[in-house]
């Protein structure tokens, strides 16, 4: 074996190993891309394994009141997957409107100031995973419904 032949083998080794590198890169990144942007599949949560932007930090959605009388950061934590979340019941419990003085209180409460800190470092319910994802297919998807006939009449992706 000569030395030449040695090192083209092992020249072709490492573009081999870089290859599968860049295709384990790409599987990861479609893993990791979130579609599921409808209510009602299995629960899942923002486990630090995609990265947030949350609207809420940004000033550009606003505090939600649930018709249980619930202070939530937003709409669209009004889903029964967020709702339901075991993680999220002690940040609820808190968070009701007629046990508290006021609306600030529930701001300033432990579970409030954890939960940002969680969104910060990309942890929190399926409500913020599937709105607030940075790498996501859709933020919203809108619905108009004939409500006489009961039919789905158009359907916006946002
Ligand atoms: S979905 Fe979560 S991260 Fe997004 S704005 Fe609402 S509370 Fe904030």
């Amino acid at each position: 074996m000569t030395k030449d032949f040695l090192e083209n083998v092992i020249e072709e080794q490492k573009l081999l190993d870089l290859s599968m590198k860049e295709s384990i890169r790409q599987k990861e990144e479609r893993l990791n891309r979130v579609t599921d942007n409808s209510l009602g599949k299995e629960p899942l949560r923002a486990e630090g394994d995609i990265e947030l932007d949350p609207l809420c930090f940004k000033d550009a959605i606003a505090l939600a009141v649930t018709n249980q009388g619930v202070l939530i950061p937003c709409c669209r934590m009004d889903d029964p997957k967020t709702m339901n979340d075991p993680l999220m019941q002690d940040f609820l419990k808190v968070s009701v409107i007629n046990d508290n003085n006021s609306i600030e209180d529930i701001l300033k409460t432990k579970q409030w100031k954890q939960f940002a800190d969680d969104l910060s470092r990309n942890i929190g319910p399926n409500a913020c995973r599937t709105t607030c994802a940075k790498k996501k297919k859709y933020t919203q998807v809108v619905e108009w419904m004939d409500t006489e006939k009961g039919e789905t009449k158009h359907v916006e992706k946002k």
